[in-house]
Parts: structure tokens; C-alpha cells; sequence
């Protein structure tokens, strides 16, 4: 019997009708599908059966043993290919894989937010189909003007169609986690490489730097945020041509904003 360990974040999905409402969000097409934190391979089961070829990351290696054995057929036809190793420090380079593919996954909630980060940021990966805390969910899929409006949601909205799926109580996992889950979908635009704005890594960093600055401090004026990075004086006039309220905080403006300030800014 493997028992879960907190320190890697493992809450098993066991809701059957869970797993099968993440299969039916599929992307019907032939391309990959890596899957980090396999666990106890149920949710990689259900990828195999639907005749994906998978490539799963796991770091724990009791359970990667196990994986060996419950998958043995399958890794021994190529169909699934099992990575023992800490998903970030496969990462070191830009991307994960060389072929294009769709992430799937019950991410392990500690790390999830930075996994994300670096499947948008991975240009070789085409959607992101991810079960996280809802809290965190909430932050990537809102919309301007809502609360949870963050550098995360410009972010996600400037890269990718961004919406929760639903949400997944605490008992559909065993041991059951402190928080409530949403399973979230973010459907990259096919040509988001051909953007003016993150057409290279550089340029998204860039964009993600200025949103870290634009939020800095979300309860108080954007423009005051911004100060951190450009003098005043431009700041103002840019607010006056793009007609962006000086007074303005930072959720209330839409993305579309955020990139022209971005783009004249660092003109
Ligand atoms: N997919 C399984 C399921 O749905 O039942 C398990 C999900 S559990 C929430 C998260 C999984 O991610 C665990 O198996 C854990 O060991 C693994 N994990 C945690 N941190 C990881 C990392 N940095 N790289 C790869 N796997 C990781």
C-alpha cells in the first residue's frame, strides 16, 4: 500500500466521473499529451485508453516503481513514456518536449502556478487542461473588472482562451485536500509566436515583468505601480493618449490595455 506524501502534494483523483469529464475536455486531435504528476496512474489509465501517447513526469519514486509495473505493457510499447525525475529541472530548457503537445494533468497544487507558467510560456505547448485549486484557478480565468483580475489573468488572456471547466469537491480525492478544485482550460492561439509582443521568450518576460510591477501593490492606483519602472511623465502621457484614467487601479483595465501601455512604454 503507497501512501500519499504531503511534501510532493499527492491528493489521488478517485471520482470516476471526474476523470471522465477531463477526458471528454479533451483536444480531439493526434497530437501527444505529457502528464506531470501521474501518481497512481488512474488519470494516465483513462489517457492511454483513449489511444493518447503520453509522457508522464513523476518525482516520486516509490511511485514511479509502481508505474513501472502497472504500465509495463505500455511503456514497453512506446505508447507511454515515464519520466522519474522533478518536472521543473526537465524543464531547464525552453521546451519540454520537441513535438507539439497538450498538457494534462491533477497538478500537484504546491507547484502548480509555476507549471503553468511554464506551459504558456512553452511555445511547443499547444493547450493546458489542468485540475488546481480553484483559488488559483479563479486568478488565471477572470475577466477585467472582476476581483481575482491579475497579472495572471493578462497573462493567460494574452496567450490563450482561458476558462474553468468546473469545479471538484474535496471528496472526490484521497486524502481529501484542505481546498476546493477547478479543472481549467487554457487553448493557446495558433499564432500567438507571431505576436509583436511575445513573438521570443525575452519579450514575454519582458510583458510578465511589467505585469508583476502593474500589480505590485493592487489596491492602489496603477499608475503609482508603474513608477517602479518608467518616470512619471511618461507614464502620464501614455495614460492621456490611450485615455486610461490616472486614477485608475490595476483589475479595472482589460488586457488589451495592458498591451498597448507595454508597447508604447518600451518604445
Ligand atoms: N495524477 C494523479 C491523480 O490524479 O490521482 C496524482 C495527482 S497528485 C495531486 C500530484 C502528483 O504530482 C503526485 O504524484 C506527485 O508525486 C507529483 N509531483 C509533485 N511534484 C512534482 C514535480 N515537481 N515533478 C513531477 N511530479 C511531481
Amino acid at each position: 500500500m503507497i501512501k500519499a506524501k504531503k511534501k510532493f502534494g499527492q491528493n489521488f483523483l478517485k471520482d470516476e466521473s471526474v476523470k471522465q469529464k477531463i477526458i471528454q475536455a479533451m483536444p480531439n486531435d493526434d497530437k501527444p499529451v505529457v502528464e506531470i504528476g501521474p501518481g497512481l496512474g488512474d488519470l494516465t489509465r483513462e489517457l492511454l485508453d483513449a489511444q493518447k501517447r503520453v509522457t508522464a513526469f513523476e518525482i516520486d519514486l516509490e511511485l514511479c516503481g509502481y508505474l513501472q509495473k502497472r504500465f509495463k505493457t505500455e511503456l514497453k510499447s512506446g505508447q507511454l513514456e515515464l519520466v522519474c525525475n522533478d518536472v521543473l529541472e526537465e524543464w531547464q530548457h525552453d521546451s519540454l518536449r520537441d513535438e507539439a503537445y497538450h498538457l494534462i494533468a491533477n497538478l500537484p497544487y504546491y507547484v502548480a502556478t509555476n507549471i503553468i507558467l511554464k506551459a504558456l510560456a512553452d511555445q511547443k505547448c499547444r493547450s493546458i487542461l489542468v485540475m488546481i485549486q480553484k483559488e488559483v484557478a479563479l486568478k488565471f480565468a477572470a475577466k477585467s473588472g472582476e476581483k481575482a483580475f491579475s497579472a495572471l489573468s493578462i497573462l493567460a488572456n494574452s496567450i490563450s482562451k482561458a476558462q474553468i471547466l468546473f469545479d471538484v469537491g474535496r471528496e472526490c480525492f484521497d486524502p481529501p485536500p484542505k481546498v476546493v478544485s477547478a479543472v481549467l482550460q487554457l487553448e493557446k492561439f495558433r499564432d500567438y509566436t507571431q505576436s509583436d509582443l511575445f513573438g521570443t521568450k525575452e519579450e514575454l518576460e519582458a510583458f510578465q515583468a511589467f505585469l508583476k510591477a502593474a500589480f505590485q501593490q493592487p489596491r492602489k492606483v496603477l499608475i503609482k505601480n508603474l513608477q517602479s519602472l518608467y518616470p512619471k511623465e511618461a507614464l502620464l502621457e501614455q495614460f492621456e493618449t490611450l485615455e486610461i484614467s490616472s486614477v485608475a487601479r490595476p483589475h479595472q483595465l482589460k488586457t488589451s490595455d495592458y498591451h498597448l501601455l507595454f508597447k508604447n512604454l518600451n518604445k
